[in-house]
């Protein structure tokens, strides 16, 4: 019988999980069983001990349960404890092993399939929820010159700022005028708002020359972020279709001790397969 895997969340429908990890399965010639499960709100506990006892080896966690993730995690990496939020859980005896591999999915995407050098940058974060927590560490690992955490709700970032305490190149902004004054090279949208189809208000002119937006979203079609970014003069645009598939990558990783190669896999969910 083949290793089960599973990707959880509340809803989980449309996640393209299964089909990534299929793929690093035929790729890698790793035989793998991956479903996707829905969990109610209030039922993530009772979803991961049903799921072990049937000998599930490891689970990639999505919205809304990568603080209960973390919560139930008995050993946590770095990138795990500072984001508080775990996105890949590996069951193994008794221990159960929380990381988080949003980050290096993105790092992954930006520096080496965008080539885009993230060293000495100055980057916006717009959002403070839990994709921003993920990515905000190994953001601050390449050592940008400033990283400025901008929310709808400032205490969510005000938090943010004080969880990444031991860095003081993160700044927090609380308004849109303050952001206005500045110019940033690399401009991340980690709200939710390309989700339903919303515009993120932000001001003009705060697109460096030759930089890149990156929208955290996936999609086939162009965000309104990323149509706003275009002609605010954005160099380089991206979805994040690339982090997806990097992530799943790093997760295949940690669980079968291979990692797949993704270029094919990013250019096959980019256009719709
Ligand atoms: P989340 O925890 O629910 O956080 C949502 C964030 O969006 C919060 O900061 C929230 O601000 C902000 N927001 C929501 N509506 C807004 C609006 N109308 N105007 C301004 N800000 C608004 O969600 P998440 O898990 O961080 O996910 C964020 C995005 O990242 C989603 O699009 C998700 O699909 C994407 N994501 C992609 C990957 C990938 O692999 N590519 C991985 C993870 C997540 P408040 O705090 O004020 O509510």
């Amino acid at each position: 019988m083949s290793d089960t895997y599973a990707v959880i969340g509340n809803p989980i429908i449309h996640s393209k999980s299964p089909l990534i990890h299929n793929a690093f399965s035929k790729q890698t010639k790793k035989k793998i069983y991956y479903e996707a499960l829905f969990a109610p709100l209030n039922g993530f506990t009772e979803a991961i001990k049903i799921f072990r006892q049937n000998n599930g080896r490891g689970m990639n966690v999505t919205t809304p349960f990568k603080f209960n993730a973390y919560e139930i995690s008995t050993q946590l990496t770095e990138d795990a404890e500072a984001a508080q939020a775990v996105n890949t859980l590996l069951f193994d005896n008794n221990e159960i092993y929380g990381h988080n591999t949003d980050g290096i999915g993105l790092i992954r995407d930006i520096v080496t399939n965008l080539r885009f050098t993230i060293t000495a940058k100055r980057i916006l974060i717009c959002g403070a929820g839990g994709a921003a927590s993920g990515i905000i560490l190994p953001l601050l690992k390449e050592n940008p010159s400033t990283l400025v955490i901008s929310n709808r709700t400032v205490q969510k970032a005000y938090k943010l700022k004080d969880q990444f305490s031991s860095f003081n190149n993160i700044i927090v902004s609380n308004n849109n005028m303050d952001i206005a004054k500045r110019e940033f090279d690399l401009i991340i949208n980690a709200t939710s708002t390309s989700l339903i189809g919303k515009s993120l208000i932000l001001p003009r002119n705060i697109f460096a020359s030759g930089s890149l937006a990156y929208d955290l979203m996936y999609s086939n079609k162009q965000t309104p972020f990323l149509k706003f970014a275009q002609k605010e003069g954005a160099e380089y645009l991206s979805d994040g279709t690339g982090m997806l598939v990097e992530q799943a990558a790093e997760s295949f990783f940690l669980w079968r001790g291979i990692r797949p190669k993704t270029k094919e896999i990013i250019k096959n969910i980019r256009n719709g397969s």
